[in-house]
C-alpha cells in the first residue's frame, strides 16, 4: 500500500472542470498520484496536512526559463534585448564552467520550487561542452522539482546571429540516450532550437530534423522583437515543420496570420510578459493568441532581468492585456472604463497551470488536481492580513499572492516544502555556490577587453562588442 496523505479542509481550486472549485475540500494523495478530490473524504490510516486557511491548487508550470543565469539575478534589469544578447548571451556566458551551470540550475530551480512552480522547462542554451549539459541535468535532478531539460546548444549556436551556420550539437543524441531513454521520469527532455530567424535555412532544416529523429518536443523563440518580423512561422509552414509538439515562445511580433497558422497546427505558446515588455520584444501576445485560438502558457524567461515567480508574471500578463483591451475599446469608440473585462483571473490561472502542462507535453500527468494525475500540489496561505477575508480565491492568487505565502509544495506526492520551509536543501550553501559562480565569472569578465567595464550595482550596461 503506497503512503497516503490527506490534504484536508483547504479552499480547492482544482482547474479540473469536472471538479471545479470547492470552498472547503479534501485532496487524497496515494504515493505519487492524486487519488480523490471531494468536499470531504473519510480516510483512515494516513498522514494529514491541515489545509485550513490555505488555497490548494495544482503546482505552477513555467514553460521557458534560462535557469543557468540565476546567479546573475537582476544584472540586466535596465538592459534592452540587444544589451542582453551582447552582455549575457555571448558575453558572460563563455566563462561558465560546468559547476557554474550546476550552481545556476540548482538555485534557479529551487527558487521556482519555493514559489510554487513545480514544473520548470529549463531552456538551457549555454552548453559549451557535454560536461555543461551533464551538470545542468544534475542541477535539475538534485532540486527535487519536476523539470524538462530543453537542450539548447551553446555560444557556437547563438553567436553570429542572424544567419548562424552551426548545426545544433550532436551531443543532444548522447543526452537523449544516456539520461532520457524513458520519457516517464521526473526530469524529461525537449529540444530548444533556434528559429529560422537566427540561422541559415539549411541549419533550421537540420535542427528540426534532429528533433524529429530524437522524437523530442520542440521549444523555439519566435516573434522576439525586430527579428520576429521576418515571418518565421510562414517559413516553417512552407517547409511543413509546424506541428502540435512545438511550443512557440514570445510570438510578440508575429503577424496575426502566423498566430492562426500556429493554432491550425495545434502548437502551443509561451508568453513571457515581464521580459517582453522589459527588453523590447513587443507587446505580450496574450490577447492576439486567444483571438487566433491558442490559449498560452506563461514563462519567466530571463531571470537576470525579472522576478522568478508566477504570481508577478500572472499580474503583469493580465494587467497588460486588460490595458490593451481597454485602449482598443476606446479606440473603437467605446467609453473608457465601461467595457466588460474579457480576460479573467481564471483564464490566467489556467495559463499558469494546465496550459503550461500542455505546452510541455505533460497535460495527462500534471496541471490540474485530477484523480489519476501526479500529485504536484501547492498550498498558499490565505489567512494573512493581506489575503483574508478570502472573497475570491482565484482573484487572490492572481492579483494578491506572493512567494512568501507558499506554505506547502508537493512534487509527485513528495513534500518538498512544508510550513513555509523548503525541505532537503541548505539554502545558505546553494546561495554560497551561486555567489562563487558570480564572482568567478565577474573576475574573468574584468580581464575581457570586450566586456571590460563590468560592475555590480546596476550601473553596467554592456556595449556592442563590434564597437557600434
Ligand atoms: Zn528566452
Amino acid at each position: 500500500m503506497p503512503r497516503r496523505t490527506l490534504i484536508k479542509g483547504g479552499y480547492v481550486l482544482s482547474i479540473d472542470p469536472a471538479i471545479g472549485e470547492l470552498a472547503v475540500g479534501d485532496v487524497l494523495v496515494e504515493g505519487e498520484t492524486i487519488a480523490a478530490v471531494a468536499p470531504t473524504l473519510e480516510v483512515g490510516d494516513c498522514d494529514v496536512i491541515d489545509a485550513a486557511g490555505t488555497i490548494v491548487a495544482p503546482g505552477f508550470v513555467d514553460t521557458h526559463r534560462h535557469t543557468w543565469q540565476a546567479p546573475w539575478r537582476n544584472i540586466a534589469s535596465d538592459w534592452s534585448l540587444f544589451h542582453y544578447l551582447w552582455g549575457m548571451h555571448t558575453g558572460l556566458s563563455k566563462y561558465y564552467r560546468p559547476q557554474d551551470t550546476y550552481a545556476g540550475n540548482l538555485l534557479g530551480t529551487l527558487e521556482a520550487l519555493d514559489s510554487g512552480i513545480t514544473t520548470l522547462l529549463d531552456w538551457s542554451h549555454n552548453l559549451a561542452t557535454p560536461e555543461h549539459a551533464d551538470a545542468a541535468i544534475q542541477g535539475l535532478r538534485d532540486s527535487g522539482s519536476r523539470a524538462v531539460f530543453a537542450h539548447g546548444g551553446g555560444a557556437a549556436q547563438w553567436g553570429s546571429v542572424p544567419g548562424n551556420t552551426v548545426d545544433h550539437p550532436e551531443d543532444a543524441r548522447r543526452i537523449r540516450e544516456q539520461y532520457f531513454s524513458s520519457d516517464d521520469g521526473l526530469v524529461t527532455m525537449a529540444l530548444a532550437i533556434r528559429g529560422p530567424q537566427f540561422t541559415t535555412e539549411q541549419v533550421a532544416l537540420h535542427d528540426w530534423a534532429l528533433a524529429n529523429d530524437l522524437d523530442l518536443r520542440i521549444t523555439v523563440h519566435v516573434g522576439d522583437g525586430a527579428l520576429g518580423k521576418t515571418r518565421p512561422i510562414e517559413w516553417l509552414l512552407r517547409n511543413n515543420l509546424l506541428n502540435d509538439r512545438t511550443t512557440y515562445v514570445h510570438c510578440c511580433s508575429l503577424g496575426d496570420d502566423e498566430l492562426a497558422m500556429i493554432a491550425d497546427s495545434g502548437g502551443t505558446a509561451s508568453v513571457a510578459a515581464d521580459v517582453e515588455m522589459q527588453m523590447g520584444h513587443g507587446w505580450p501576445a496574450t490577447g492576439r493568441l486567444l483571438a487566433a485560438g491558442v490559449r498560452p502558457s506563461l514563462s519567466i524567461d530571463v531571470c537576470t532581468s525579472t522576478g522568478g515567480h508566477m504570481f508577478g508574471l500572472m499580474r503583469t500578463a493580465i494587467g497588460t492585456q486588460r490595458a490593451l483591451d481597454n485602449a482598443a475599446n476606446e479606440a473603437a469608440g467605446g467609453v473608457l472604463g465601461a467595457a466588460p473585462v474579457e480576460l479573467s483571473c481564471a483564464d490566467m490561472l489556467e495559463f499558469a497551470t494546465i496550459e503550461g502542462a500542455r505546452a510541455v507535453g505533460l497535460e495527462d500527468r500534471i496541471g490540474s488536481l485530477t484523480p489519476g494525475k501526479q500529485a504536484d500540489v501547492i498550498l498558499i496561505r490565505a489567512d494573512t492580513l493581506g489575503m483574508a477575508p478570502l472573497n475570491n480565491a482565484t482573484g487572490a492568487l492572481v492579483y494578491n499572492a506572493h512567494p512568501g505565502l507558499v506554505d506547502t509544495v508537493l512534487v509527485a506526492g513528495r513534500p518538498v516544502k512544508r510550513a513555509g520551509v523548503l525541505l532537503g536543501h541548505d539554502p545558505a550553501a546553494v546561495l554560497a555556490a551561486a555567489e562563487q559562480t558570480r564572482d568567478h565569472v565577474l573576475a574573468q569578465a574584468l580581464l575581457d577587453p570586450l566586456i571590460g567595464d563590468i560592475s555590480l550595482g546596476g550601473g553596467w550596461v554592456p556595449r556592442d562588442p563590434a564597437g557600434a
